[in-house]
């Protein structure tokens, strides 16, 4: 089953992500934390990727497409794959197409007015990258899962967080009729409920794609 996530940043693609990817024993693959974790060791990637990700602007389709390719020939996705944040562009999309086929996009549909304050309270864990946010954290400062302590992502202020989501209109909403063309889109609607309500929903339909 190989599967892409699609949605605008904060739509909570990152935690079905993880929770579909324990459910069907896929591999996750989001280009976000490949490019971070590419920041953090300092590569030349990185380095690269730095520059377009603090702007909020996406990175170079010919870089992000080529990481996902070599990244998509390990043995781990030789039985399917879950796709987070890629592809970003009609572009990227085409791409993709001429090194693998897609069974299913996951499309989360979610009211914009949720995504701001969803973003700017976000806090991650450093060492396992569970999120929360700041208004159920009640001060605490640690993962509650493996105690590494909680930071605010680079990106998750007001200015960039406005433009991310001015991309995703702009260059990544596309994707939608793109891959309602295609006839393997399913579309959900995010909500304020806690993400098992929509995991519920989302692997009743994936179930189907056994
Ligand atoms: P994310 O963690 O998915 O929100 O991604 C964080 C940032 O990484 C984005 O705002 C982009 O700058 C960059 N990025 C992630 N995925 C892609 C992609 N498929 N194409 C271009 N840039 C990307």
């Amino acid at each position: 089953m190989n599967i892409i996530l699609l949605g605008a940043p904060g739509a909570g693609k990152g935690t079905q992500a993880s929770r579909i990817s324990r459910r069907f024993g896929m591999p996750h693959i989001s280009t976000g934390d490949i490019f971070r974790a590419n920041i953090k060791n300092q590569t030349e990637i990185g380095l690269l990727a730095k520059s377009y990700i603090d702007k909020g602007q996406l990175v170079p389709d010919d870089v992000t497409c080529k990481i996902v390719e070599n990244r998509l020939q390990e043995e781990d996705c030789k039985n399917g794959f879950l796709l987070d944040g890629f592809p970003r562009t009609v572009n990227q999309a085409e791409a993709l197409e001429r090194f693998t086929h897609i069974d299913v996009v996951v499309n989360i549909d979610i009211d914009f007015a949720l995504l701001t304050a969803r973003l700017c309270g976000r806090r991650v864990c450093k060492e396992c990258g569970e999120t929360y946010h700041v208004s159920t954290l009640n001060g605490k400062t640690n993962c509650e899962k493996c105690n590494g302590e909680l930071h605010q992502r680079a990106d998750d202020n007001p200015e960039t967080v406005q433009k991310r989501l001015d991309v995703y209109l702009a260059q990544t909403a596309p994707l939608i009729k793109y891959y309602t063309e295609k006839g393997v889109i399913k579309n959900f609607t995010g909500t304020d409920e806690p993400p098992e309500v929509l995991f519920q929903q989302i692997e009743k339909v994936l179930e189907e794609y056994r």
